[in-house]
């Protein structure tokens, strides 16, 4: 195959979407991965992770976009003649075969081109066989770098989570693939042993200077191997970039929640440099925002001060007050929580100790408020009426008020009239249906409420959380509550008619 091209980069994903069904999995993805490099597809689970890895191993293909691999587009190219190989969570390896055969299976079939020289003296390119000999260096060479030597005649069955993990990575990597996929690799094995591994994987990738992609949903495994991070949600790419600079510089609150942890408060830009949250006034750069904008602010935990209660601090202004209300100690820090006078509750991680209840006063440094662009999740459609009592949402018809709409009341007689006091039928017409975040109801059982759905994220925002709720048709609600949900919890998704505003389309809404 010409796959060995010179290239910097090795694979080259241009827009790539894969659909299953009405399910996006993959939503136009574009990536660049350099040879050599080890990069980390991290995210939550149900991300388009394993889709966009199968994808490059071949065993899905696109719905459309490109991926190219030294150049060369992979469309028609099967799995086997892709210089790729895949290790899963789960080893499977065979469990009949010992170790040494688990390995050298592929290259027991394997035919390679080879210059023989004929009977009649002249030489041909053929494909052929490994020898015995060619295939016990390579199996020997692969067991040397896991570890394993003299584990060629055990039974798969007699080794631990940590050594079958280790003959699957070898089984990969015998066949010297430019590029190792792995999936979870280590997700089957405890904490500790998975530790281990991670420091052994990162060894064997700079032993063996091919490119690793690497598959995980653990944002310390990400940040402790990788070159590049690249984090997704629902199917798409939220940043790509070293570690320090996804954990230093993230693009949204997700990725600050999803890389560490991290205070996220919603925020307004008052002036130039000049930041409220909490009910505060803070200084910070504000260069990319204009005033007026909401933001999300984001500060890490260690970045806040926390000190005894000085009054005269206190009213300079750099201090504001609070109170401790959680207190546990992590081995080498304090994590506190800390409720601000204005009720908005914040992580702090610092050396000093406070207990729970004691009084506390914090300081955050301008230098260290990260502020973020909002994203756009709010819930607007862009519709039709079902009826004058109706709205489609989503294919739901969902009951409203269209005397929200411009010009429309209610007459005496209870009939919609326009301003003529001529009665309307609104059925069929086009409307912009919208409803606050904080206005949508979630119900504990899915059979309550017009839609039901899964919560899939959850955001704590010093006094409220924001979640996003995805609809049993992949669809999705964005909304602020008090109530405290779990990920994957179950609910019923209520829009409260009083609450839905309407508008007719202008122009620049569609
Ligand atoms: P996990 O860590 O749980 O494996 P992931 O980030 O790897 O998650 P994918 O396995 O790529 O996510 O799945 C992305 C979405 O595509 C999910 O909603 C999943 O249910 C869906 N999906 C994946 N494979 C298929 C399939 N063969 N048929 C239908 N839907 C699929």
């Amino acid at each position: 195959m010409i796959l060995n091209n010179i290239s910097e980069r090795i694979i080259e994903i241009k827009g790539v979407t894969k659909k299953f069904g009405d399910i996006e999995a993959v939503n136009n993805v574009t990536l660049s991965i350099k040879k050599g490099e080890f990069v980390t597809l991290l995210g939550p689970s149900g991300c388009g992770k394993t889709t966009l890895l199968r994808m490059i191993a071949g065993f899905d293909a696109p719905t459309s976009g490109t991926i190219t691999f030294n150049d060369m587009d992979l469309k028609d190219i099967p799995p086997h003649l892709r210089s790729v190989n895949t290790v899963f969570q789960r080893y499977a390896l065979f469990p009949h075969l010992n170790v040494y055969n688990n390995i050298a299976f592929g290259l027991k079939l394997k035919k390679i081109p080879k210059t023989v020289t004929q009977k009649d003296g002249t030489t041909a390119e053929k494909l052929v066989k490994y020898t015995s000999e060619e295939i016990n260096k390579k199996v020997k060479g692969a067991l040397k770098l896991v570890e394993l030597s003299g584990y060629e005649h055990r039974d798969v069955n007699s080794l631990s989570g940590g050594q079958q993990q280790r003959v699957a990575i070898a089984r990969a990597i015998v066949n010297e693939p430019l590029v190792l996929l792995l999936d979870e690799p280590l997700g089957a094995l405890d904490l500790k042993m998975r530790k281990e591994m991670q420091l052994e994987l990162k060894e064997m990738h700079k032993k063996l200077g091919i490119t690793f992609i690497y598959v995980t949903h653990d944002q310390e495994e990400a940040l402790t191997m990788s070159d590049t991070i690249v984090v997704m949600k629902n199917g798409i790419i939220q940043q790509t970039g070293t570690g320090l600079e996804i954990y230093n510089e993230p693009l949204n609150a997700f990725v600050a929640n999803f890389i560490g942890e991290s205070n996220i408060l919603n925020g307004k830009i008052t002036g130039e440099d000049e930041i409220s949250f909490d009910e505060k006034v803070f200084e910070c750069k504000t260069s990319s925002f204009r005033v007026g904008q909401s933001v999300d602010v984001v500060i890490r935990p260690e970045d806040i001060v926390i000190k005894k209660v000085d009054q005269e601090k206190i009213s300079s202004g750099r201090y504001f007050e609070g109170t401790v209300v959680s207190s546990v100690f992590k081995g080498t820090y304090y994590e506190m929580g800390v409720k601000s006078n204005n009720g908005c509750e914040y992580l702090v991680q610092s050396t000093s100790h406070f207990d729970a209840e004691e009084k506390a006063m914090l300081r955050i440094e301008s230098g260290l408020i990260h502020l973020m662009k909002k994203e756009r999740f709010n819930n607007k459609f862009v519709t039709t009426l079902k009826n004058n009592e109706n709205v489609t949402i989503y294919d739901v018809n969902v009951p409203c008020d269209i005397t929200k709409l411009s010009g429309i009341t209610k007459n005496a007689d209870g009939y919609f009239v326009d301003e003529k006091q001529e009665s309307v039928d609104l059925s069929g017409k086009d409307v912009i249906a919208s409803i606050e975040n904080k206005d949508i109801i979630l119900r504990d059982h899915d059979a309550e409420g017009q839609f039901s759905g899964e919560i899939v994220s959850i955001l704590f925002k010093g006094d409220h959380y924001y979640v996003e709720v995805k609809t049993d048709y992949n669809q999705f609600f964005y909304v602020e509550t008090n109530d405290i949900w779990d990920d994957g919890d179950r609910v019923g998704i209520e829009l409260p008619a009083e609450k839905i505003k309407l508008k007719f389309p202008e122009i620049e809404d569609l």
